[in-house]
């Protein structure tokens, strides 16, 4: 399926603010939108617009965890965003993978705050490649763990999906989990294969994320939702994997125009199949 021009039209502003969404290397930002404030826990945050990856505010009384930080244009205010909720300083940032709608603020935190930033080995590999600035200083292989104020806050790396060095950040003492962008709430996936990223592995690792404990999600895009929600999300990326097989096997050429999305509840008006169906059937034909 690809984007006609009349969609094109009809999302002119829309898409080019959410065409942010997977920029990948790309450090070229769409028009800034107001940050949105949630409220998720008693003691837990997140900052959301539509064109980049939601933010995760934890304080604690020695200071402040975020889980990823949108794009370096929204430095500032999401500094001003984060004092309202706490006056302590930023100490720790853990990014969920390395695509700049994720990553992009890293720079402009390390010069303005003192948070240290963790991310999976595979995801700096993949800034590095792509000579993204802002690399965090701390990577692990398969779990961090961050003790900050009485709080514990955990990363897990459990497999490939969307890249190879995704990972889901849980915050045990409230319940929640960021999942990166193995979960975009309402949108179709985008399968980043120039970053490894699996079809065939997506549902899988989240077997493996679905058997941490937690009750409430928050996804790389989109709203907030329940732990419910996630194992929708795993079933219908497992029926995505055999309808790209089917849609594959009359060849690559057309197969996104064959791939039928509904009732998987994943909007592609951005396309994102488009550009994740070559690799798919690519990966599906192995
Ligand atoms: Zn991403």
């Amino acid at each position: 399926m690809s984007i006609k021009a009349s969609t094109r039209i009809r999302l002119s502003g829309v898409g080019l603010a959410l065409a942010g969404l997977c920029l990948v290397w790309s450090q070229g930002q769409p028009p800034k939108q107001p940050l949105n404030v949630q409220k998720v826990t008693d003691n837990l945050w997140v900052i959301m617009t539509s064109d980049s990856g939601n933010v995760a505010v934890l304080p604690t009384a020695e200071g402040i965890v975020l889980v990823d930080d949108k794009f370096d244009q929204y430095g500032p205010e999401i500094l001003a965003k984060v004092k309202a909720i706490s006056d302590k300083p930023i100490k720790y940032i853990l990014n969920t993978h390395q695509h700049g709608d994720h990553t992009g603020g890293n720079a402009f935190m390390l010069m303005n705050t003192p948070a240290e930033i963790l991310i999976h080995k595979n995801a700096r590999a993949n800034m590095v490649a792509g000579k993204q600035p802002g690399l965090p200083q701390v990577t692990y292989a398969d779990d961090a763990q961050v003790f900050i104020g009485g709080k514990e806050v955990s990363a897990h790396h459990l497999g490939r999906g969307h890249t190879n060095g995704d990972a889901v950040i849980l915050f045990p003492s409230e319940r929640v989990l960021h999942t990166g962008d193995l979960f975009v709430n309402g949108s179709a996936p985008f399968i980043d294969y120039s970053a490894k990223g699996s079809i065939v592995e997506w549902d899988k690792t989240l077997d493996r994320v679905l058997q941490l404990d937690f009750d409430i999600v928050i996804p790389g895009h989109g709203p907030v939702a329940k732990k419910a929600d996630l194992v929708k999300w795993r079933d219908s990326i497992a029926e995505l994997r055999s309808r790209a097989k089917k849609a594959c096997a009359g060849g690559a050429e057309g197969a996104a125009k064959r791939l039928d999305l509904s009732g998987l509840g994943m909007d592609d008006s951005l396309g994102f199949m488009v550009r994740s169906v070559p690799g798919m059937c690519a990966e599906l034909a192995n």
